[in-house]
């Protein structure tokens, strides 16, 4: 039997008596009852029902309206859908949640029209920032102001005179800092630029406040760290931020120590309203300690798992860091680099294997992939262990040799569809066509009969998990570009999609007698949309509005 297979049968075994012991414990009534809606429960038993009923945080029933109506009692709140469509709340599997945050907190600067409305936003925080303390925004262009001159400090400066304030620009290749970064950064006219960055000077030889990449770090670091409130405040801000997406479930891919304990901080507060997935950084003492402790599954209420560990073999495309077993097609001097010897790989592999804990490995080119694989079948030869569920993070570029590895070693590729729509307008140019084949190549994986738990990397990527849904679906971007999409051969179905982002993710968590489908037993944790992403064109997919979100049977989002 294959391992997806096996997981298919798994999964019966352990939905089926939590079904029948709910129906037999039946006196109490509903707390929610959802009805007249088309709802996919991504349960293979049963995947289309109009009605389901929610009690103590899960699902207790799933089918037609008069099954639903009969556990309602006088205190049951009923929420007709009108014929709306439903599906289990989305996870991703590969996102940064404190990056986010951080994103969200700075000052948002995307699509400002001048250097004024700039200053003004910057004004705007500053009131209710005590003075002295660093303001950090994001996301201007000066392209986009009719003036593509590089800005100078001056204006902004005199408008914030008691804040040091660093922004970044949209790209993340410069920064503007004003008076009082400098002065803290004691960035002065004797400041000389790095290698690589440049400190932006005017006609007298004053910094002007630009400071262009390898230069940003000379205000950068004058930056104190966020203080653990503020790393809460950032984790809480994405949360936020995930459930007006839709999605009550994320795989942290990659989770400082501090990180962990303030995500078990947030959790005694019961403030960790998602089903959060940390994987822990590759930091030797971090690791050594979970181990020592180890494995924390559903903790606080289901809501935090600490069961993994993340680590990096390579690189990225972009900047051709990704490891390629013959040299870039757009520069024959470099073949990409390893972030990580596949000795290190293969140790923490086989102590992973002892202590109980699932690795996950990013692996972005074809070489960087098959050491990942070779590392892992290492490891395993050496301590067969049945249930590991080893993860390549990415696994984006792939020799045809290595992609029927994945099945036979029962290692999941967990793999971003965004990533794809947004690289394949060079992803060519770094790879030539013969790779291409083997790039972001979801249907030849699924056909060996491994599952893909879906994401974005945000905030590499926007936060909507319909973008990888539909890059999924359709190998297109947003403009419906290209016509037919970008190597159509590999695209998924819908069904795929949905389950790569509910049932498939919580797998390669260890979560799928809890999560990943509406079946009786489990956590009731689903999205109400504006319309029905399993039938709708492709076209109308990114316009689909989340109407609610809910965690535990608890609304955590609701359009207003
Ligand atoms: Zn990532």
């Amino acid at each position: 039997m294959s391992r997806f297979g096996q997981f298919v049968a798994t999964l019966a075994l352990v939905a089926l008596p939590l079904a029948s012991s709910a129906q037999t414990a039946a006196p109490a009534s509903a707390d929610v009852i959802v009805v007249n809606g088309r709802i996919y429960t991504a349960d293979a038993t049963r995947p289309i029902v109009q009605a389901m009923a929610i009690r103590g945080g899960r699902v207790v029933f799933t089918g037609d309206a008069a099954g639903a109506r009969a556990l309602a009692g006088a205190n049951t709140r009923t929420i007709d859908l009108g014929g709306r469509s439903v599906i289990p709340g989305m996870t991703d599997a590969h996102a940064h949640v404190v990056g986010l945050g951080d994103k969200l907190l700075a000052v948002n600067l995307n699509e400002t029209r001048s250097y004024d409305e700039v200053i003004a936003r910057v004004v705007e925080r500053a009131r209710n920032t005590p003075k002295g303390q660093w303001i950090l925004g994001r996301g201007w262009d000066q392209n986009d102001w009719g003036n593509t001159a590089w800005p100078t400090h001056d204006a902004l400066s005199r408008a914030v005179p008691d804040h040091p304030v660093m922004l970044t620009r949209v790209d993340g290749h410069a920064v503007l800092a004003n008076a009082a970064a400098m002065r803290a950064a004691n960035l002065t006219r004797a400041s000389q630029s790095p290698a690589g960055g440049e400190i932006i000077k005017d006609a007298q030889g004053n910094p002007t406040g630009v400071l262009v990449d390898n230069a940003e770090g000379l205000v950068a670091r004058a930056v104190p760290n966020p203080t653990r409130q503020q790393v809460k405040d950032m984790i809480s801000a994405a949360i936020a931020e995930m459930h007006r997406w839709g999605l009550t479930g994320v795989h942290d891919a990659g989770a400082s120590g501090q990180t962990l304990e303030l995500y078990e901080e947030l959790g005694r507060e019961g403030k960790l309203n998602i089903r959060l997935y940390a994987m822990i950084s590759d930091h030797q003492p971090t690791i050594e300690a979970w181990f020592r402790r180890g494995p924390l599954v559903g903790g606080y209420d289901g809501t935090l798992w600490v069961r993994s560990i993340k680590l990096y073999q390579d690189g990225a495309l972009g900047s051709r860091g990704a490891a390629l077993l013959e040299p870039y097609t757009d520069d024959a001097r470099t073949s990409g680099l390893l972030v990580s010897p596949a000795e290190h790989i293969r140790d923490v592999a086989n102590r992973a294997l002892v202590a109980g804990f699932q690795v996950n490995t990013h692996a972005i080119g074809d070489r960087g992939n098959r050491l990942v694989l070779d590392s892992y079948e290492a490891a395993l030869k050496a301590r067969p262990t049945a249930d590991h569920r080893f993860r390549v993070e990415h696994a984006q570029i792939l020799h045809s040799d290595d992609i029927p590895r994945f099945a036979q070693l029962g290692v999941i590729p967990s793999m971003q569809a965004s990533h794809q729509t947004s690289d394949m307008y060079w992803a060519g140019n770094r790879l030539g066509e013969g790779r291409l084949r083997g790039a972001y190549a979801w249907r030849s994986l699924l056909n060996t009969n491994v599952v893909i738990p879906n994401g974005s990397d945000f905030p590499v990527e926007y936060v909507n998990p319909l973008i990888s849904f539909n890059a999924s679906v359709a190998r297109q971007d947003g403009n419906g570009w290209p016509a037919g999409g970008w190597y159509p051969e590999q695209r998924m179905t819908r069904d795929e999609a949905l389950l790569s982002m509910t049932l498939w993710a919580a797998y390669a968590g260890f979560q799928e007698a809890e999560l990943g489908s509406l079946t009786p037993g489990k956590r009731a944790d689903f999205v109400v949309l504006d319309r029905d992403i399993m039938r709708v064109p492709t076209e109308d997919i990114l316009g689909t509005q989340v109407l609610s979100t809910w965690v535990g049977g608890r609304a955590v989002y609701e359009q207003r």
